[in-house]
């Protein structure tokens, strides 16, 4: 039976520099892109916050390029969605839902977190052209302009007071008639002059045309429905990390993010180590989770030598 040294599971930022690294030291690690090859960037459009393109770059080709790169310098990438793991001893086992049974001495969990959408088809519509997940991402290419933040936890206020310094106009829209958020975003957020906050409402579609979204059709709790005008439409209502198939074996916390001893990326099985989104709930930046990756490399590559 094959015997893969370092087995990547994700096929995101962190996947691919894992990868990256990983070949340059001669751990032939195999990468299982799993259900989304490129990850949550492939969502988005184009890329100005990665360093390196002056331009801005195309999260595709972004993901694309990375991926040809950690092939180029070796790494087997495969296709593949992860359906069990055995972490009780090594050589860890991972079954594929081909049926297939990996068998490894490393593994890097790089699955990502999803961000959740409301459900509506418009929505989905809409994504990448004026739906998105990410202000931190999209949000400059609504400067000036009127958006709509929904959710009213840390991330929406968080986004909503990112977006506030680029756009003219903000709204939050809030499902009660209290904030989730912490009393100091809540303070911040009510002081700034473009956020209104549109309580008890809910949104029915997103509207728009072939250029993208022109506002947004809401429902108040007692049954008024009205429409407003936003170019941009922001989903901030959680995001939750791609990790049930190893909770079992793994400590998560409380949302479910995989537990790694910092500054490191080893997780409560020694030989397991998890990058990027999947362990962490703050940065969420495409930046981060290759720089997480890389580490992730260097933790198994050292823990392979031992
Ligand atoms: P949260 O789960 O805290 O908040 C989600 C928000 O979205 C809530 O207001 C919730 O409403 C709303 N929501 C959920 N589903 C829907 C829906 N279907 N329709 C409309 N609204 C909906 O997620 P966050 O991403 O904000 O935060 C996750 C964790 O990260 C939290 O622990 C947070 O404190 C932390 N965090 C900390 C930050 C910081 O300290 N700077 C920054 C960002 C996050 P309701 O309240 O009614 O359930």
């Amino acid at each position: 039976m094959e015997r893969i040294p370092c087995l990547i599971i994700g096929g995101g930022p962190a996947g691919y520099t894992a990868a990256i690294y990983a070949a340059r030291a001669a751990l032939r690690p195999v990468l299982l892109e799993g259900l989304q090859p490129g990850g949550q960037l492939t969502t988005t459009t184009v890329v100005e916050n990665f360093p390196g393109f002056a331009q801005g770059v195309d999260a595709n080709v972004l993901m694309s390029e990375m991926r040809a790169q950690a092939g180029r310098l070796g790494a087997d990438i495969r296709g593949g969605i992860v359906s069990e793991v055995d972490f009780s001893g090594r050589p860890f086992k991972v079954l594929t839902d081909s049926g297939e049974e990996l068998v490894c001495d490393s593994v890097i969990i790089a699955t990502g977190a999803s961000a959740r959408y409301l459900g509506l088809p418009s929505e989905e519509k809409f994504k990448g052209l004026g739906v998105s997940a990410c202000a931190t991402c999209d949000g400059f290419f609504y400067r000036g302009q009127d958006v709509a933040v929904v959710g009213g936890g840390d991330t929406a206020c968080e986004e909503a007071l990112y977006l506030s310094g680029l756009c003219r106009k903000v709204y939050m829209i809030v499902r009660r008639d209290v904030l989730r958020a912490s009393v100091a975003m809540q303070e911040r957020v009510k002081a700034a002059s473009n956020i209104e906050i549109l309580w008890n409402c809910n949104t029915r579609e997103v509207l728009g045309n072939a250029s993208g979204v022109t506002g947004a059709r809401l429902v108040r709790g007692n049954g008024e429905v009205f429409d407003i005008d936003v170019t941009g439409f922001f989903l901030a209502i959680g995001h939750h990390p791609n990790s049930e198939v190893f909770s079992r074996w793994l400590e998560t916390d409380e949302n479910g993010y995989i537990v790694t001893k910092a500054p490191g990326t080893q997780t409560s099985v020694e030989g397991v180590f998890a990058a990027g989104d999947i362990q962490d709930p703050h940065y969420r930046q495409a930046v981060n989770a290759a720089a997480a990756g890389c580490r992730a490399a260097l933790d198994a590559e050292k823990f392979l030598k031992r």
